[in-house]
């Protein structure tokens, strides 16, 4: 039977849930149970494919090319286990698969509504994904805030499920937020008393409450939420604010918040193994050196919409005893000559070009790979950052005049990049694109063979455009190495530089960021630091070369 930890939020949005369910899987996992996650987002988008990153953080793309909210990269990251589409859960897809029942004649004869028909179909989602997984524990984030017209529903579907797997089955955490007003430094308790009483009125009585609070919580003001809220001096948890998110497993451990739960759940207790773990975190804390690696976007004043760049430059940092500053640069701000961009770009130890959708900021971006490939600045090109690099190298090496991508310049003189045969008939926007993880196969003793270690890959994809095959001799004859193609058709996934012309210059047409976790870094990202330390005097060499098989 799995047991099931839903983890509810109030008072406002943005107080960590997810960390706080991350965390909880991972101090679960380093105890040697198995364990899946659901995120639930009550938003009428089928997914968070057609949203906006600027608003709402970025994709995260899933193996089977589901395209999620950002929290399941957190959990990806934190529990190291594959998801899928349906581990999120959102209020599109539950009235698409209600109204399309409805539609077959599944309800024949009834009056179809949101009690019971939407949230039966929420608790059965959940129980599904429980099941299939297999999982000793399966933990739920009901995402928004407890009060909102748009979760009833999810909240309904959690008591029902409460109900029916009974109650030593399931284990509700609600997260909440404990302010400090005024100059006393007093914390306050008033707005978590409001969020559990609001919790109570729709028949859910939390087990724990994670305090979200700049300051560890005061015994006083922990005894104070047990006794109104109406749990145990165990179930409240102080989730101060921490240096890195990777250490908040450990603070929620030294709590003995799991301890809590699995008593409460019937499950053994047992001592978690958490020694690789606190040995990452020193390492994230206790850098000995740094490097700034200049990232070229487009939504550089919302780093969430880059999250899982961002954490993949921190891991690969973490791997090689590295801090890595990341220094946010707008492509458009390139574009005018912006001092400030231009100097971040050339005092930078590594450039990063990365993901984006149409053409605002792109020539920047283009001017930023010339300046790293002419500069021999170490370089790394992510998707639309791996297409810009081959147009650069088009416009600047091969001298083909015009060169764009047909996304930028539908009548682009040279279209080096153009859009994959199998868009060409695709109206529909949401979920269309080349989506998931795809294997890639490498030049043998290639930078990106040195740099992989191996010769097949997989990494998720997320695009509509490629290399337009009627181009690659020519640029390679023009020095372009083309390092990696996709087995069975003619798609470039990667490019590269010979290393004699250039440290460092690669570029993948997939999102290397979505595989990396804190224990087992992208390797693309770890080359970019490896480079940026080498051209720093800091390590004497990168990537090993590897022995040809
Ligand atoms: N816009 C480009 C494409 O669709 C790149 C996409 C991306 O960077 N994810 O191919």
């Amino acid at each position: 039977m799995t047991k099931y930890i839903v983890v509810t939020g109030g008072v406002l949005s943005g107080l960590g849930k997810g960390i706080t369910t991350s965390s909880i899987g991972t101090l679960l996992k380093a105890r040697g149970f198995s364990v899946t996650a659901v995120k639930i987002d009550p938003y009428l988008n089928s997914d968070a494919g057609t949203m906006n990153p600027f608003e709402h953080g970025e994709v995260f793309v899933l193996q089977d090319g589901g395209e999620a909210d950002l929290d399941l990269g957190n959990y990806e990251r934190f529990l190291d286990i594959p998801l899928g589409r349906d581990n999120n859960i959102t209020t599109g897809k539950v009235f698409k698969t209600v109204i399309d029942k409805e539609r077959r004649g599944d309800y024949l004869g009834k009056t179809v509504q949101i009690v019971p028909h939407i949230t039966n179909e929420i608790r059965d989602w959940i129980k599904r994904v429980a099941k299939k997984s297999g999982a000793d524990i399966c933990l739920v984030e009901v995402g928004g805030t407890v009060g909102d017209i748009e979760s009833a529903p999810f909240l309904e579907g959690i008591r029902q499920l409460h109900r029916e797997v009974g109650h030593e089955n399931l284990f509700l955490i609600h997260t909440s937020l404990v302010p400090v007003v005024g100059a006393v430094g007093e914390q306050k308790t008033k707005p978590t008393q409001h969020t559990v009483r609001d919790l109570k009125s729709i028949g859910l009585h939390p087990d724990m409450i994670v305090c979200r609070s700049a300051q560890p919580l005061h015994p006083e003001i922990r005894e104070k939420i047990a006794s109104f809220c109406d749990v145990p001096e165990s179930g409240v948890v102080s989730a101060h604010d921490a240096k890195s998110i990777y250490e908040v497993p450990l603070i929620l451990e030294e709590q003995g918040v799991v301890d809590t739960i699995t008593k409460r759940l019937g499950l053994p207790t047992l001592k978690p193994d958490l020694e690789s773990w606190r040995d990452l975190v020193d390492r994230l804390l206790n850098p000995s050196h740094e490097v700034t690696v200049a990232f070229v976007g487009k939504y550089t004043d919302l780093s969430d919409s880059y999250l899982s760049i961002n954490e993949a430059l921190r891991h690969a940092g973490a791997s090689l005893d590295t801090k890595v500053r990341i220094s946010y640069i707008e492509g458009e701000a390139l574009e005018t000559n912006d001092a400030d961009a231009w100097r971040n770009l050339r005092e930078a130890d590594a450039i990063l070009v990365g993901p984006g959708f149409g053409s605002r900021g792109t020539e920047g971006k283009i001017r930023a790979v010339q300046h790293a490939r002419e500069s021999e600045v170490p370089f790394l090109g992510i998707c639309l950052g791996f297409q810009l690099a081959i147009v650069e190298y088009a416009r600047n090496v091969a001298h083909l005049k015009g060169a764009n991508s047909t996304e930028m310049d539908v009548n682009a003189a040279h279209p080096v990049i153009c859009v994959l045969p199998e868009q060409y008939e695709i109206q529909e926007l949401g979920g269309t694109m080349r989506l998931g993880a795809y294997e890639c196969v490498l030049n043998e003793g290639s930078l990106a063979h040195e740099t992989y270690g191996s010769l097949v890959i997989s990494e998720r994809h997320r695009h509509r455009y490629e290399m337009n095959p009627d181009y690659i001799a020519q640029l390679e004859k023009k020095g372009l190495i083309f390092s990696g193609r996709m087995p069975d058709r003619p798609i470039m996934e990667m490019m590269e530089l010979p290393r004699h012309i250039h440290p460092y210059f690669i570029g993948g047409q997939f999102h290397p960021e979505f595989n990396s976790r804190p224990q087992k870094p992208g390797p693309l990202f770890v080359g970019l630091v490896q480079a940026a330390l080498v051209a720093k005097g800091v390590l004497a060499h990168g990537p090993e070369p590897v022995a040809a098989a």
